[in-house]
């Protein structure tokens, strides 16, 4: 290292003075070469970036409906700990490229610190008392009040809590959330893999008429399109929904309601839809919606990858889980490479 101080003292810093008789070398060697050679070889090391594994899976997946599986032979399906994977995965790729990455959750639990014993008054408040006083209607009152009060802990609120976490303490260049997309049940099956498979991403954007109406929502939607955030989502959107559908081969999501838009033509995988996360959080968001976990295609596919963790083996060739890692970084490279 002293060498190339030396060397580069003489013939570009200090060629005509003696800059090695005043200059410290144990300074430039630990910090500014260091610094100088980072910006060449970590094109991202300006970026903070947040991750949100979608979901918290674990004990929690059931009571949030994503926990399946085909058959008694197969891996349970959890989302949360799917997309948990590809987090883990594209941090290390990205920190790698110089990225400071702060992911919301580690493992299976709510980051909410709340448990549902603390909405238990409010569920009750919501759900109306049973009329008879027969054991049953009192047992399917109870079941009700905490079903009610779980899904206020973990899904609306757990959320909340994310999106006040990034906007509050995290402050991330950008934040993506990590999802993997499931079908409905064909009406009248119990548990039929469909054929149907495609992948789409979102941004913040088509409020109803409902939701234009209410104040808290007209609050975010200026505060999301005076904040900057707008034009950033729109071009990471579009660079990740592109290497998205490049990586799986898959075609682009189609809405058929009026709950979602296509923002680009030439990105057909891009679309706005009014989601919590994405209305809540201040910084350019884009949540991730590849695959449809109950498809012929891509169930195979997660079989595949949950037995080679399970049983260590290498990981198959195309593993579902590693093209979803890479897809989010090729995303972010051609988004903020050049940056
Ligand atoms: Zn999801």
């Amino acid at each position: 290292m002293s060498d190339q101080i030396a060397y580069e003292l003489s013939t570009r810093y200090t060629p005509y003075s003696d800059g090695t008789t005043v200059i410290d070398f144990g300074q430039i060697a630990t910090k500014t070469i260091a610094e100088a050679e980072n910006a060449f070889d970590q094109p991202l090391a300006k970026l903070h970036l947040a991750l949100d594994p979608g979901h918290v899976g674990g004990v929690w997946a059931e009571w949030e409906r994503r926990n399946f599986r085909i058959s008694k032979e197969d891996h349970w399906v959890r989302e949360g700990e799917l997309v948990l994977e590809v987090a883990r995965r594209i941090r290390t790729r990205l920190t790698r490229l110089g990225a400071k990455v702060t992911l919301l959750r580690e493992d299976y639990q709510p980051i909410n610190p709340k448990t549902f014993i603390d909405y238990w008054a409010l569920a009750t408040a919501e759900k109306m008392p049973p009329t008879e006083l027969s054991l049953k209607s009192q047992l399917d009152h109870a079941l009700a009040v905490r079903n009610r009060a779980i899904y206020l802990a973990i899904v609306r609120d757990e959320i909340a809590e994310r999106a006040r976490l990034v906007n509050e303490v995290i402050q991330p260049d950008a934040l993506i959330s990590l999802h993997i997309n499931a079908a409905s049940w064909p009406a009248g099956e119990t548990q039929q893999l469909v054929e149907s498979d495609h992948a789409h991403v979102l941004i913040f954007g088509c409020l109803s008429v409902g939701e234009l109406a209410l104040p808290s929502q007209q609050t975010r939607l200026v505060q999301k399109m005076t904040n900057g955030s707008g034009p950033v989502e729109a071009q990471l959107g579009a660079a990740l929904g592109s290497a998205l559908v490049e990586a799986t081969g898959l075609p682009a999501s189609n809405y058929l309601g009026r709950n979602a838009v296509r923002i680009l033509p030439k990105v057909p995988s891009l679309w706005a839809r009014n989601l919590m996360l994405l209305r809540l959080v201040d910084c350019p968001t884009v949540l991730m919606e590849p695959y449809i976990s109950n498809s012929q295609s891509s169930y195979a596919r997660i079989q595949k990858a949950l037995s080679a963790r399970e049983y260590h083996e290498p990981l198959p060739a195309d593993d579902i889980l590693v093209e979803y890692a890479d897809a989010v970084v090729t995303g972010l490279l051609r988004t903020y490479e050049c940056y």
